[in-house]
């Protein structure tokens, strides 16, 4: 089988002088002096690769993308059942977040061709519902422009906040829109489990460091935090990782142009993403003319995994579905949401693909695309 996602760390040999670091500090987490080297090489690596960004901002790490959201969440001190935006096409935690902050999830649709919330889909639902948090999730690791965000949360008095997990290091903050990544193994930059909240407020982000760490500030609890905080073991492996940025960018981007391009002549059965892409891509999606589900058994017949990433769509769990009956719905239809969560279908992507890994997977699917347009054919005849 060719599997459909292989992480792509750090060894052990590329960890151990950052280990023995620790074995001298005896630093262990309570952000020790490689977590705050780890921040700070984060936000270097982010002005780098964002050069038209705004130029000061820094980072509070989390030791999740789900964590990084909900603290930066808590951090707004929005009162209890504030409505919050969010896209119905999107991972679960990003909902998640949002309820176990006490606030309550609006669920909007997306754009049919890019796949993501815009400005022109919330902004009506944002004057409804009295929203005072929009989240744009970038879905499947796809660059969100930024400076749009900042226009729209200036003109409707709003907090914008990225769920940019799968993204990194595609996001930049701006005044009123902060950033959240994951650097959990699967992400682009995998470090096991760690996230972190990207932002030009520093005061903001001084109320984030505290819930990290219980909500403590100056000795006392203000805000009924967690412990959200970075290990120093999880920051050696991500300046391990770091170290490793440009290489694994390189093979990325590589192999996913090179995916690309041999899938062209495919280009009048599937459709990808319109939007920009990723710059470190983790994730290569792909849209169908009908139901993926289909699909992916004749692919996995043919020997190769795939994943109905974000399906179904949030509005189909279960522990969403009150927040859909009473609210989303009020706000606009979800249909892009519910056909893009059937139709969209992740193939395999990750460094150790070779060429005859993706020559066989773009013939494969164009047999499976044959075969499958026959059967529903048949179907059809037969009806
Ligand atoms: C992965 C992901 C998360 C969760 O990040 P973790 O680090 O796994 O907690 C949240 N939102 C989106 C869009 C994601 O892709």
């Amino acid at each position: 089988m060719i599997p459909l996602l292989v992480p792509d760390l750090p060894s052990v040999h590329d960890i151990l002088p950052w280990l023995k670091q620790i074995d001298e500090n005896r630093w262990y987490s309570n952000y020790g002096p490689l977590c705050q080297e780890f921040e700070h090489e984060i936000t270097g690596l982010l002005k780098r690769e964002n050069p038209n960004s705004v130029n000061s901002f820094s980072m509070v790490s989390t030791c999740s993308g789900t964590t990084a959201l909900e603290v930066a969440l808590s951090a707004y001190r929005f009162r209890p059942g504030t409505k919050v935006l969010l896209p119905s096409l999107t991972f679960p935690a990003t909902a998640t977040a949002v309820i176990r902050s006490g606030l309550i999830p609006v669920l909007v649709d997306v754009d049919p061709n890019s796949w993501i919330l815009t400005p022109e889909i919330a902004e009506q639902a944002l004057i409804k519902s009295g929203a005072k948090v929009v989240i744009p999730v970038a879905a499947y690791g796809c660059k969100i422009n930024e400076e749009l965000w900042q226009l729209f949360a200036e003109k409707n008095n709003c907090r914008v906040l990225i769920d940019a997990a799968g993204a990194f290091p595609s996001q930049t903050p701006r005044q009123k829109v902060d950033i959240c990544y994951s650097f959990h193994a699967t992400k682009s930059l995998g470090i096991g489990e760690g996230g972190g909240i990207v932002s030009v407020d520093n005061l903001y982000l001084d109320i984030c460091r505290d819930i990290t760490n219980f909500g403590f500030s100056n000795g006392t609890i203000h805000t009924a935090g967690m412990n959200a905080k970075l290990s120093e073991y999880h920051a050696a492996i991500g300046l391990a990782q770091i170290a490793r940025f440009n290489e694994i960018k390189l093979k990325r981007q590589a192999l996913y142009a090179t995916f690309r391009s041999k899938l062209e002549f495919l280009s009048d059965k599937i459709q990808f993403q319109n939007a920009d892409i990723p710059k470190l891509p983790t994730l290569f999606v792909i849209k169908l003319g009908q139901n993926a589900k289909d699909l992916a058994h004749k692919l996995h017949d043919y020997g190769i995994t795939t994943r109905q990433w974000y399906c179904p769509a949030l509005h189909n769990h279960q522990a969403f579905k009150s927040y859909v009956k009473n609210l989303s719905l009020k706000y606009g239809s979800l249909i892009n949401s519910q056909i893009l969560s059937e139709q969209l279908l992740g193939l395999p992507f990750h460094p150790f693909l070779s060429n005859t890994d993706i020559d066989y997977m773009c013939s494969s699917l164009a047999k499976a695309l044959v075969e499958n347009s026959q059967s529903s054919r048949a179907m059809t005849t037969v009806a």
